[in-house]
């Protein structure tokens, strides 16, 4: 092309181009118009449904655009007002969270900023800051100065960071699969099965450990189970506990795991995805030896109340996650000299991602830390309440929980499986409050999940009132 001809051709590109680059008084508006519909998004929190099923309309992608009003209006009834309702206190399905509003005013600056945080080099601040929060969880957790970590999206994407590194670390590969041996609970989240399929252990031997009374892993089976494959020649390798089980709240034995993992020379991960926060709690004994395992996850989008999308990974073997991560290439030749664990690229299989740390770190700095700590105590005292209400209407509970997730059954004298599945779809149907079912010891059982800051007292009551109206149209 002439140089004329690229000059004429720029020029024509200009105008269209810069319809991306929008300007002050535009930005405003925008601005304007959606915190509108934030305000009135969150206001009308209290009375909004936590369930509705709705069918969703075309959200293709075409060749019309849209104003930002059509596009807000879109939102609201096709993403905001279907499914289930994930930043209201009347979720309490799975693991609910809420969505801190700090958080998202923390997206809003790491996006419009479009911060580079995984590499000390390009962003030194951002960098910092992501590691603050590693070390601020390091301190918690009782994990020592030489520990590393990262923010990742969430717990499964932590699982297959600290599950790499006790792979490398015991060189598990090739013919040593069908050998190797890790060892879990029944009710172990799915996503460790998982990552330890995606990280080619798909064919490891798996040791499912029996569990008392109260969901947690007997500690002596695990040892018994251990010395049985050792004696048969096998490689135990991997111990992953649970401090927050997602279907019963159980927190395992975890010194007495610990001691076994360090006494049989195996890598100790616990998955504290759910409970891991509830340290900061009264429950905190329950924690102890937390501080002696190789790894650990815990999400910051669930017992932070955080918005979906931030997970954290703690290693105590930096070598064994650099193995896996670290990797050089002639086009980072310039951060190359940066030192190695300042950069959460070389921790993680993510490049460049977005700038979680801020997330994190905002709300902290803005709130304090006592908060956080008030709610996650209240919903361990409204665990025990809804409990209460539960038994004074004659249903069963699963035993005790050490925190917050526990579950509860009609005794329907005939199908009471079938009639307790009834129930919930009942439940499912009124939608003010969201609940969701498991199976446990082979029966079915409605489970409640009180997690997110929003959830209160007079969410519980509402939630007790519902399932006395929904039990009355199945009794
Ligand atoms: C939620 C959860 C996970 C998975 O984490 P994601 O953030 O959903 O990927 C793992 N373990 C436990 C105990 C969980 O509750």
């Amino acid at each position: 092309m002439e140089k004329n001809e690229l000059l004429t051709a720029l020029e024509a590109l200009d105008s269209t181009s810069r319809q991306l680059d929008i300007d002050e008084t535009e930005r405003s508006a925008m601005m304007q118009a959606v915190t509108a519909y934030a305000n009135q998004f969150l206001s009308s929190l209290k009375d909004a449904k936590a369930f509705a099923k709705n069918e969703v309309g075309d959200l293709s992608i075409q060749s019309q655009t849209y104003s930002l009003s059509q596009i807000l209006t879109i939102f609201q009834n096709e993403v905001a007002a279907n499914g289930i309702n994930a930043a209201s206190g009347t979720h309490l399905g799975y693991i609910p969270g809420g969505g801190l509003f700090a958080s998202a005013i923390a997206d809003f600056l790491a996006a419009v900023s479009n911060t580079y945080a995984s590499v000390h080099y390009a962003s030194p601040g951002a960098a910092t800051m992501e590691n603050e929060v590693i070390n601020w969880l390091k301190n918690i957790f009782g994990f020592p100065a030489s520990a590393v970590g990262c923010l990742s999206s969430g717990g499964s994407i932590s699982t297959l960071i600290a599950f790499t590194a006790a792979r490398d670390r015991h060189g598990i590969k090739n013919e040593k699969v069908p050998n190797a041996v890790v060892y879990l609970s029944e009710q172990v989240h799915h996503s460790t099965q998982k990552a330890l399929r995606i990280i080619g252990l798909g064919d490891v031997v798996i040791r499912t450990i029996a569990l008392d009374k109260n969901h947690r892993m007997q500690a002596p089976e695990l040892n018994a189970a251990i010395e049985k494959d050792k004696a048969s020649g096998l490689q135990p390798f991997l111990i992953v506990s649970s401090s927050g089980t997602t279907d019963t709240g159980a927190i395992d034995p975890l010194d007495a795991i610990a001691d076994i993992a360090i006494a049989q020379g195996c890598w100790h991960h616990v998955d504290a995805a759910y409970g891991g926060f509830f340290i900061l709690t009264s429950k905190k004994d329950k924690f102890k030896g937390i501080e002696k395992a190789d790894s650990l996850i815990v999400d910051p989008h669930k017992g932070m109340f955080l918005p979906y999308g931030v997970g954290a990974v703690l290693v105590k073997d930096s070598e064994a996650v650099l193995q896996s991560n670290y990797y050089a290439a002639n086009y980072m030749q310039d951060v190359s000299n940066e030192t190695l664990l300042k950069s959460s690229a070389n921790l993680s299989p993510e490049l460049t991602k977005h700038f979680r740390g801020l997330r994190v770190w905002l709300p902290l700095q803005l709130h304090g830390i006592q908060p956080f700590i008030a709610c996650l105590e209240e919903k361990i005292l409204l665990t025990a309440y809804f409990r209460m209400q539960l038994q004074e209407l004659g249903f069963c509970l699963g035993p005790e929980p050490d925190l917050s997730v526990s579950y509860f059954w009609y005794p329907f004298p005939s199908d009471t499986d079938a009639k307790n599945k009834a129930l919930m779809a009942a439940i499912h149907r009124d939608g003010s409050v969201f609940l969701s079912s498991s199976m446990i010891d082979g029966r079915f059982v409605i489970r409640m999940a009180i997690l997110t800051f929003r959830t209160k007292k007079s969410t519980i009551d509402k939630a007790v009132e519902m399932i006395k109206n929904c039990l009355q149209k199945i009794l």
